[in-house]
């Protein structure tokens, strides 16, 4: 008998919706459906699945209204910001539909001299049935960076939200049959732990697409391991914020607080640690401390959505409240289900507060010699997912960014990277590996396919037969030190 599970509006305790637990012999069923659907829809072809992606991407669109709500229900987060990442994930899917065929369709790629007589084709087929576990945090936006690349990328998928936002991902994948009724191309399964670990598990799942903590995404990576299932890990981050001296000091305290405190912080993306340079740390500070003054939870933004993570979020606040100086907020910020804006300087580099993740609405602020300064501070952290850098001098700035050791950074906007969908999202170290959107992102979710093919035999150049002869090897050695043998410039 298949037991149920209910979701939860965590600012009010109220039931959002029952959702079966699917063990692991549902899952296998979904996955079996899939891999049917999957070779159904790779044979429709780039022109068609992008007419089918498009239509879903107008499908949604037109229950923007409604997804938001049930994002609002299930996270707890205001109903613009729901609304907000759902746009988000519409431009997503937009591109992706778009982009597949130049990305991916067949093309030919130069032979070189060796290779005169041959012609060579490059295409980047469907893996066939793609797993997606995602998190609660963003229920649209960060699953479809992986769904709707996948799906464009010609696979069938299996999507296993998180528990705490398992109606959202069932309404996603009801409103993909919308616009693709024939077959089960986008199947949800909900559950807990158990069902995302039934899904790892299944031989006919050719890769997986995760989103969650460092420590599930290993989980993962191990039941993965046992088929040689590839996985992309997309996991947390602890993202810093350098504020240089030229910078715009209201702008940049502007864009620290919403980054760091919109939904709650509750952003892989988050600003977790600020670092400002010596020279504007007073300025910037009495910038920040009054805006976060006029911040609150509950009004501002939404609750903790995950009741346990309060523990971490209280763990980390009481620790850097008795290392460092409180600026704003402190222990008191506490009250369950609402964190209130928290802002605490001086923290030593090494406590928890600045070395794990917090994913709540803290900040950790640090006085730095220089730019110089803050960026070795910011790449000191296992992970490594995004950043920001605030300086008016572009140069600088894009200098600093790119010696940043981060997937993404933003230069005078946070968080910017991911709303553009051409751009490639993931981290380095604890943060993860593979990339979701953009054209790597595509390729993620698919597999390169090399065809060589000759079209005449080379008159004495026979070389890959028993019956090549000296002649032809003195021919190709004259050859490549043609080619090869000078030294250029
Ligand atoms: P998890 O990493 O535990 O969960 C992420 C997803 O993995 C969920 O769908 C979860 O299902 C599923 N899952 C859990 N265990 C397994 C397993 N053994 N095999 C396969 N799938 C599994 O994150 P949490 O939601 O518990 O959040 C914990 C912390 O992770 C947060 O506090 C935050 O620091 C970080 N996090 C980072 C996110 C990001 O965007 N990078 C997003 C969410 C969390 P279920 O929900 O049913 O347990």
């Amino acid at each position: 008998m298949t037991t149920t599970f209910d979701s939860l509006n965590p600012a009010t305790g109220e039931v959002v919706g029952s959702h079966p637990k699917q063990g692991p012999e549902a899952v296998r069923a979904a996955v079996g459906r899939a891999d049917e659907a999957a070779a159904w829809w790779a044979g429709l072809g780039h022109a068609e699945r992008r007419r089918r992606l498009l239509d879903y991407k107008a499908v949604i669109t037109r229950d923007l209204r409604g997804l938001a709500r049930l994002v609002h229900e299930e996270t707890g987060k205001p109903v613009g910001d729901a609304t907000l990442e759902i746009v988000l994930a519409i431009t997503h899917v937009d591109w992706a539909a778009r982009n597949a065929q130049k990305v991916l369709g067949r093309r030919r790629v130069a032979t070189g001299m060796i290779g005169l007589n041959l012609s060579a084709t490059l295409e980047y087929l469907p893996l066939g049935v793609v797993g997606v576990i995602g998190p609660w945090n963003y229920p649209v936006f960060t699953p479809m960076g992986s769904i709707a690349y996948a799906l464009a990328a010609g696979n069938a998928v299996v999507f296993k939200p998180s528990e705490f936002t398992p109606g959202v991902g069932v309404r996603l994948a009801e409103l993909f049959a919308e616009a693709v009724p024939e077959q089960p191309v986008f199947q949800a399964v909900t559950g807990l732990g158990e069902t995302g670990a039934a899904l790892a598990a299944d031989p006919r799942v050719r890769k997986i697409a995760f989103t969650g903590s460092t420590a599930t995404a290993k989980r993962v990576m191990a039941a993965c391991a046992e088929n040689l299932t590839p996985i992309v890990a997309e996991c947390g981050g602890k993202d810093a914020f350098i504020v240089d001296a030229d910078a715009d000091l209201r702008a940049a305290a502007d864009a620290c607080l919403w980054g760091a405190m919109s939904n709650a912080g509750q952003t892989c993306v988050g600003v977790e640690r600020v670092y400002v340079v010596d020279a504007v740390y007073e300025s910037f500070m009495r910038e920040l401390s009054e805006r976060a003054a006029g911040v609150r939870a509950g009004e501002d933004y939404g609750p903790i959505t995950m009741p346990g993570q309060v523990e971490v979020i209280k763990r980390h606040i009481d620790d850097a409240a008795k290392a460092g100086r409180v600026v704003t907020g402190g222990p008191g910020a506490v009250r369950p289900p609402f964190v209130d804006p928290v802002i605490v300087e001086d923290v030593p580099e090494d406590s928890p507060a600045v070395r794990e993740e917090t994913f709540g609405p803290t900040i950790t602020v640090r006085r730095t010699r220089d730019a110089q300064e803050a960026l070795e501070l910011a790449n000191a952290s296992a992970y490594g997912l995004g950043g920001t850098i605030f300086s008016r001098d572009a140069r600088r700035a894009s200098e600093l960014a790119r010696l940043m050791r981060s997937g993404m950074t933003a230069i005078n906007s946070v968080i910017s990277f991911a709303g553009v969908p051409a751009l490639p999202f993931g981290g380095v170290g604890d943060s993860g590996f593979g990339r979701i959107h953009g054209a790597d992102g595509l390729r993620e979710f698919a597999r390169p396919k090399a065809i060589s093919r000759q079209r005449f035999a080379m008159p004495g150049m026979n070389l890959t037969s028993f019956s090549r002869g000296p002649d032809e090897l003195e021919r190709l050695i004259r050859l490549v030190t043609f080619l090869h043998g000078r030294r250029k410039r």
